[in-house]
């Protein structure tokens, strides 16, 4: 089963790139497991795909969006059957552990369940005319043809909170996932195939952001760009794309506050979770915890405990706690961040190190004594690196945390009713919870960052803003001409 080479989905036949060139997809945990060959896409490939979303886009557009929602009921149900197969296909290709792996699956059939109701709700407004006998409303219109460009770390649920929407609102897609999970990718697309989604309407095109990605971004027949990933990616796409419809979801730097009226246990769970759950690898991944100095070292022993006890391993295996980096190069980064974090002054409490296992892996690490001008307390490492920062009150806690270019997901614990809401008020990120940790988001809530996170809002009723055009219409039936503005008796 693994090894085989699977084909590009260009106008509802899957077929190979004319490049003639394929790349492989490994396992983290045992990198010599080859899980699939796959075509190394060019831009050929994506001239053919956006031909294929161009001659599909008039029919898909006039189906109604409550019978494009049925598609995506059989979609979820196909999601559903294919759970636990689709699980293990998380885990085996990029590494997350199963039960975070059901997750990703869960949240992609949530997605198609929630989006295929939505299909009867695109709402407009109707709103009062300033002048008699007229009516004032909106609709929504799709866009045209998505090129939709999404990262590794939610190899199903990031596809699923762009695709879904993206098609209930009547436009054609030109799909690339990254190059690291490309068969997860591979795997979803068929499934919409299965689900009798009409040829032309997906295209998926695997290969290089530099060649395949850069070509949905510069062609002129794609109106609207949906992508989620590194800050640095988004800001070549922004530079590259011209006049498109743009949405970003890129990096975090996300915070947790612990104030030292907060309940520890509950917030020691929070910062596990929240800071190596996913390895690390979560856009709203807290690696910084902003504590505060009357319990820093009560709850830094608490935390050390936790860590000790985390097990490092296979994701398949269920007495694994925290599974591989995603490649070796993620293994590289964290190394080379915690020397960054050794040479800057901070202290390492556990962890800092590659085990001796035969996959991309890396020990759950903790930092303290950092300040936030750091480099491990500013920039994104994407790995099980926790930075502890010690502040004396909550307003020094609230500065800290906003002291990052990003915005993607905070948290706050505290029994303090008042500094809860004033948390909610003055963090500036896209999400804040309370008593709670940094991830976790549901489908039917928006999701997205301030700041250099980006401006796109997913999932909830603004996902469907990023993915629809509003058209304002007038309707007058008073049978004489009347103007706005002017007629003003
Ligand atoms: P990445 O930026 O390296 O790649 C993302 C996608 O962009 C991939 O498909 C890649 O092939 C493509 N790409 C690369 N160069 C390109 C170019 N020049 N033109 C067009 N496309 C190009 O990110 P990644 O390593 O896959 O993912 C991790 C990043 O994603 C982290 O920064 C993480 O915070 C972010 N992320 C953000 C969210 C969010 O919702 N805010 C969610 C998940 C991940």
């Amino acid at each position: 089963m693994f090894g085989s080479k699977y084909k590009l989905y260009i106008d509802g036949k899957w077929v190979n790139s004319n490049s003639g060139q394929t790349f492989s997809s490994l396992n983290p945990a045992k990198p010599k497991q080859v899980l699939g060959r796959f075509q190394k896409g060019n831009e050929n490939d994506v001239e053919k795909a956006v031909e294929a979303a161009e001659k599909a886009f008039d029919s898909w557009s006039d189906i109604t969006a409550p019978k494009r929602g049925l598609i995506l009921l059989k979609v979820a149900e196909l999601l559903k059957k294919n759970k636990e197969k689709l699980a293990k296909l998380v885990t085996r290709e990029m590494g997350k552990v199963i039960a975070e792996a059901r997750g990703d699956v869960q949240e992609a059939i949530d997605m198609a369940e929630y989006i295929a109701g939505e299909g009867r709700r695109l709402f407009g407004h109707t709103t009062p005319s300033e002048l008699r006998n007229k009516m004032c409303m909106t609709i929504r219109m799709p866009v045209g043809i998505f090129g939709l460009i999404t990262p590794w770390n939610f190899p199903l649920a990031v596809p699923a909170w762009k695709i879904f929407p993206a098609l209930i609102c009547g436009n054609t897609i030109v799909f690339k996932p990254s190059s690291d999970t490309p068969l997860c990718a591979t795997k979803m697309v068929e499934i919409l195939g299965m689900a009798g989604l009409p040829k032309g309407v997906v295209n998926l095109v695997t290969g290089p952001g530099g060649s395949v990605g850069m070509s949905i971004v510069k062609h002129r027949k794609i109106r609207g760009i949906s992508f989620t990933g590194s800050k640095f990616t988004g800001e070549t796409i922004v530079k590259e794309a011209g006049l498109k419809k743009v949405g970003l979801e890129m990096g975090g730097k996300n915070g947790i506050i612990v104030m030292d009226d907060a309940n520890l246990v509950l917030a020691s769970d929070g910062v596990i979770w929240g800071g190596y759950g996913t390895t690390g690898q979560r856009c709203t991944a807290a690696s910084r915890v902003i504590v505060h100095e009357k319990i820093k070292e009560k709850f830094e022993m608490m935390l050390v405990q936790r860590i000790k006890k985390l097990r490092l391993g296979d994701g398949l295996k269920s007495t694994t706690d925290v599974g591989p980096l995603v490649n070796k190069a993620a293994q590289e980064k964290s190394m080379n961040y915690v020397e960054i974090g050794l040479r800057d002054g901070a202290k390492i409490l556990i962890g800092g190190r590659i085990p001796k296992m035969k996959g991309f892996f890396f020990e759950p690490t903790l930092f303290t004594n950092c300040t936030i001008d750091m480099r491990i307390a500013q920039e994104e490492i994407f790995g099980p690196i926790v930075s502890l920062i010690p502040v004396k009150d909550f307003d020094e806690a609230i500065d800290a945390m906003n002291s990052v270019e990003y915005g993607l997901s905070s948290a706050i614990y505290t029994e303090d009713i008042r500094k809860a809401f004033l948390a909610i008020q003055h963090i500036e990120a896209g999400l804040t919870y309370v008593n709670s940790s940094t991830i976790g988001s549901e489908v039917h809530l928006p999701f997205g960052g301030v700041k250099h996170t980006g401006h796109a809002r997913e999932a909830g009723i603004e996902g469907i803003n990023e993915f629809s055009e509003t058209k304002t219409v007038y309707v007058d039936y008073s049978g004489r001409l009347q103007k706005a503005q002017i007629d003003i008796t």
